[in-house]
C-alpha cells in the first residue's frame, strides 16, 4: 500500500525497522519474529540498507521476500553512497517490477572517518535522490530522516530545517525521526517542520535499550542523540542486565504512551529483529489489537 494511503487511515500508523540478517538461519529467526509481531496493531515495516550499500542484494532480497509472503507494506531504505544514477535506477527498476510501494530516500554515511563524498554521478544529497525517485517513479511512496537533536554535519539548526523542507519539496510524503529519548526534542521538532511550512506526517523513531552495549552502539550510529541523565542514571541503578532490559523498555514505553496522548501521526520501533521488547511495549499499553488495514 502506498504510503500516504496508510497515514490517511490510520489516526497513528506502528511501524517496525528490520534489517537485512547475513545468514540462512537468521532469516529464519528474522521470520519467526515477524510471525510473532504480525498480531500486533502494524501499518508497515521498514527493511534498512547497510552502511555503505553494504546489504544492497541482501536488503532487496528481504523487502521482496516480506512483500511476497506477508500481508505487510514494506518500506525498502536506499542510500546514495557509493552508487551512480544508473545503479540507483536499476535497483528502483528491480523494486518496481515486484511491486514495491515505498523507499526511505537516504544519504547514508560515508565510511568512518571520511567525508560524505557522492560516487561519480552520483546523488550528493538525499533530497536528490528524493526528487530522481518522484520524477522516474511517480507512484512510489517517499520517506526522508528527520533529526529532532540535529544532524552532527549541520551545526546550523535554521539552515538545516531548509534542507528538510528542500527534501520534503522534492517529492517526501512523510519524515521519520533518527531516534531520541527526550520527546520534549520530538514536539520541538514538529513545531519547527510547521514553521518550515513542512506538512507531511511526521513519525516519531523509538528505540527500546536492552544493554549498555546496545545503548553504547545506539550513540555511534545515530551520532547527535542525546541520552538525558535521568535516563542514564535510572540504567547505571540497574543491577544487572535484566533490570537493565526492564528500565529500557519502561523508558521507551513511557515515550511511545506520551506519543499516542500527543496525537502523533506515526511510531517507528526500532525493533532490531527482535520481538521481545517491542511486545512488552504494546501489551504495556494495551494497542496489542489485530492489524487494521482499509
Ligand atoms: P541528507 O538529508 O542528504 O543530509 C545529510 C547532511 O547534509 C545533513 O547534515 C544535512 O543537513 C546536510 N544537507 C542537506 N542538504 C544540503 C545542502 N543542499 N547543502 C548543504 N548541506 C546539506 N543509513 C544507512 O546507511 N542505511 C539506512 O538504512 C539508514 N536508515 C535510516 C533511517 C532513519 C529513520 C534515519 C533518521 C537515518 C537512517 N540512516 C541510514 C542514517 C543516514 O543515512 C545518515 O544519518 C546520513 O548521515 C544522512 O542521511 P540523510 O538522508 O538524512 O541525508
Amino acid at each position: 500500500m502506498h504510503i500516504s494511503k496508510i497515514f490517511k487511515s490510520h489516526s497513528i500508523a506502528y511501524s517496525f525497522e528490520l534489517f537485512p540478517p547475513k545468514s540462512q538461519e537468521a532469516a529464519e529467526q528474522l521470520f519467526a519474529t515477524i510471525s510473532d509481531l504480525s498480531p500486533l496493531e502494524l501499518a508497515y515495516v521498514s527493511v534498512t540498507y547497510g552502511a555503505g550499500g553494504s546489504t544492497r542484494d541482501l536488503t532487496h532480497d528481504l523487502v521482496v521476500r516480506i512483500q511476497r509472503e506477508t500481508d505487510l507494506t514494506v518500506v525498502s531504505h536506499l542510500t546514495c553512497v557509493g552508487s551512480t544514477k544508473d545503479e540507483i535506477q536499476s535497483i528502483l527498476d528491480t523494486y518496481a517490477e515486484s511491486g514495491i510501494e515505498n523507499i526511505l530516500a537516504l544519504r547514508g554515511d560515508p565510511p568512518k572517518g571520511k567525508a560524505f563524498e557522492p560516487a561519480p554521478g552520483g546523488f550528493g544529497y538525499a533530497a536528490e535522490l528524493a526528487a530522481f525517485i518522484r520524477k522516474h517513479y511517480p507512484q512510489m511512496g517517499i520517506g526522508v530522516a528527520g533529526y529532532p537533536e540535529g544532524h552532527p554535519e549541520t551545526p546550523n539548526r535554521l539552515l538545516e530545517m531548509d534542507y528538510l523542507k528542500a527534501k520534503v519539496d522534492a517529492g517526501a510524503d512523510y519524515v521519520c525521526t533518527q531516534l531520541f529519548f527526550d520527546n520534549h526534542a520530538f514536539y520541538d521538532f514538529c513545531e519547527r517542520c510547521e514553521l518550515a511550512g513542512i506538512r507531511v506526517p511526521i513519525v516519531a523513531g523509538i528505540a527500546p535499550v536492552t544493554s549498555v552495549k546496545l545503548m553504547e552502539r545506539m550513540a555511534e550510529v545515530s551520532a547527535g542523540t542525546l541520552f538525558p541523565a535521568r535516563f542514564i542514571k535510572a540504567l547505571r541503578r540497574a543491577e544487572n542486565e535484566d533490570y537493565m532490559k526492564k528500565v529500557g523498555i519502561h523508558w521507551a514505553t513511557e515515550q511511545v504512551r506520551d506519543l499516542i496522548d500527543h496525537n502523533v501521526s506515526g511510531i517507528h520501533l526500532y525493533t532490531l529483529n527482535k520481538s521481545n521488547a517491542t511486545r512488552q511495549i504494546y501489551d504495556s499499553l494495551g494497542v496489542t489489537t489485530t492489524r487494521y488495514l482499509v
